[in-house]
């Protein structure tokens, strides 16, 4: 098997998915005592995320491709990097070190057009749903995202921040949620477009087909640990 490193705690709540899911898809594949051979590293989030409110987007990238290198160090043969919005800084991090990220733009947009979709909702942060980097990697598997209205992606962003990442799951909040869902125009289907939403929503709450940006780059990662 090879080694995946974990580059997490963006926050740690979603980490905690993505190790239990890729320990969950190894043994599912391979059956019996197998597990995830993986290395973590985890960040304490809020000195990452105080950049990100200041745009320092250099000193987040720095950290962040200083963490890679350690992974790669460490024995990792390729990096997950396990949240949405800090692949703003995979460039930074991608220079840094000389295994491949997986990319989860890319694990989403397959899983997008696997479904049959090319018009997904984005729910996201802010940053994910209103700058380019993110709608710009979909776009170049034919997927143009939606997201919703200014007051949406504002209370949305809020709910991922202060609830979401910090461990609270709010009935209000969810239902907030699938009201922004109801409302979209020309949707085809919803993208968990950051690693928490996953947390609060579920397909069973959704009547279009949900792709959950944290679960298909866990595949992508079982795939290159089995392939
Ligand atoms: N985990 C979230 C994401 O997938 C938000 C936290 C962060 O800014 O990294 O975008």
């Amino acid at each position: 098997m090879r080694t995946l490193g974990l580059l997490g705690g963006m926050s740690a709540e979603s980490t905690t998915t993505y190790y239990q899911a890729l320990n969950g898809g190894v043994r599912e594949r391979l059956g019996g005592l197998h597990s995830a051979q993986l290395v973590l590293w985890s960040v304490d989030f809020a000195p990452i995320a105080a950049m990100q409110a200041e745009g320092d987007w250099d000193g987040a990238g720095a950290a962040l491709a200083e963490a890679a290198a350690r992974l790669e160090g460490a024995g990792a043969e390729a990096i997950l990097l396990c949240t949405n919005t800090m692949h703003k800084v995979a460039p930074a991090i991608e220079a840094r070190v000389g295994i491949p990220l997986i990319h989860i733009g890319d694990a989403t947009a397959l899983a997008v057009r696997a479904r049959g979709c090319s018009r997904p909702l984005l729910l996201a942060t802010r940053f994910t749903m209103e700058q380019d980097f993110y709608k710009d990697r979909l776009h170049g598997h034919g997927v143009g995202a939606l997201v919703p209205d200014q007051a949406d992606r504002d209370r949305l962003h809020t709910i991922i921040y202060d609830e979401l990442c910090q461990g609270v799951v709010d009935p209000g909040s969810k239902r907030e949620a699938l009201a922004m869902i109801a409302k979209a125009q020309g949707a085809d289907s919803v993208i968990f477009g950051c690693t928490e939403v996953g947390l609060l929503l579920s397909q069973a709450d959704i009547a279009l087909p949900v792709i959950d940006s944290t679960l298909v780059h866990v595949e992508a990662g079982v795939d290159f640990m089995l392939g």
